[in-house]
């Protein structure tokens, strides 16, 4: 039997039979690939433990006629503060979910896999300094100031904890629609191809971006959009082909979200705008949204 050795991250994971596991992985070389581990739930099975949910792991994969079997398995990040953080992993659970749901089987994109990497080291570093912090007096949160890392973005009149984490999920989203073709037009009307103005513009799902107002009426289902959740949205999009110049975007891009002084209500109803997209997209729920609505 023929192996083949990557580097995968597991994104869904079922029982099957009696101890067996059936896994999606995201895997760097071979993009989603689903297989099976033997024997993985027996107490004393050689793969326990090292195929749980988030992991980040070197796989060895053995070629099967109908699926593919996981050998071996080595963890290199189990993003242990984030799976102990109830609130940072619905986050992490959503954007598993996303990404087992918007790409295919064994097609290859190694930036998606660094994007689902680092988001997930991202917010392995907010459960993290959520821990130190716990047990000392917790500062309340300063308040905000229009600053330059508003990006020209609505400040929030107040900080918000969370803020962070919704930000990443509103890149995640708007990055991973890019990568699978999905890439909102967000510059010019989607009806007639004049450029977006500010004021009254909305956000048609079946042409899939942002239309000017007369334009807009011609779909009684387009949705108001405001000119901050525009910005946000170009301020997240970004387009290259090439894995290592996307990389150092999403290292740049990470710094953003750090210092960015967002509204939260802004973040969470553009997050809750680009979910739909997806679901109209993909034509399927996303169950992990409902969580968010609690973070
Ligand atoms: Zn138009």
């Amino acid at each position: 039997m023929s192996t083949y050795k990557t580097e995968g991250i597991i994104i869904k994971r079922n029982n099957f039979l009696e101890a067996s596991l059936i896994l999606n992985v995201y895997t760097r070389d071979y993009g989603k690939v689903e297989a099976v581990a033997r024997s993985a739930r027996k107490v004393k099975g050689k793969l326990k433990g090292h195929l749980e949910l988030f992991l980040d792991t070197e796989l060895i994969l053995a070629h099967g006629k109908n699926i593919d079997t996981i050998t071996s398995s080595f963890t290199i990040n189990s993003f242990s503060n984030l799976r102990n953080n109830l609130e940072v992993s619905y986050g992490a659970y959503y954007i598993l979910e996303l990404v087992d749901r918007m790409t295919v089987e064994k097609h290859q994109d190694e930036r998606i896999f660094y994007l689902l990497k680092r988001v997930l080291l991202f917010l392995d570093n907010v459960a993290n300094k959520e821990l130190s912090l716990r047990g000392a007096e917790r500062r309340s949160n300063p308040v905000t100031t229009r600053e330059e890392f508003s990006h020209g973005i609505a400040v929030s009149p107040c900080g918000a904890p969370r803020n962070d984490i919704n930000c990443l999920i509103l890149f995640f989203q708007i990055n991973l629609l890019n990568l699978t073709g999905f890439l909102p037009e967000l510059n010019k009307c989607v009806f007639c191809g004049k450029p977006i103005k500010s004021g009254g513009n909305y956000f048609n799902f079946s042409m899939g971006g942002v239309a000017e107002s007369e334009c807009a009426s011609k779909d009684i289902k387009s949705i108001l959009i405001s000119d901050n959740a525009i910005k946000l949205f170009r301020l997240f999009q970004f387009k290259s082909n090439d894995a290592k110049e996307y990389n150092l975007h999403l290292k740049k891009s990470f710094e953003i979200i750090k210092k960015l002084k967002a509204d939260r209500k802004l973040v969470l109803n553009s997050v809750f705008l680009m979910n739909k997209f997806i679901e109209f997209n993909i034509e399927r729920k996303i169950k992990g949204v409902d969580f968010l609505k609690g973070v």
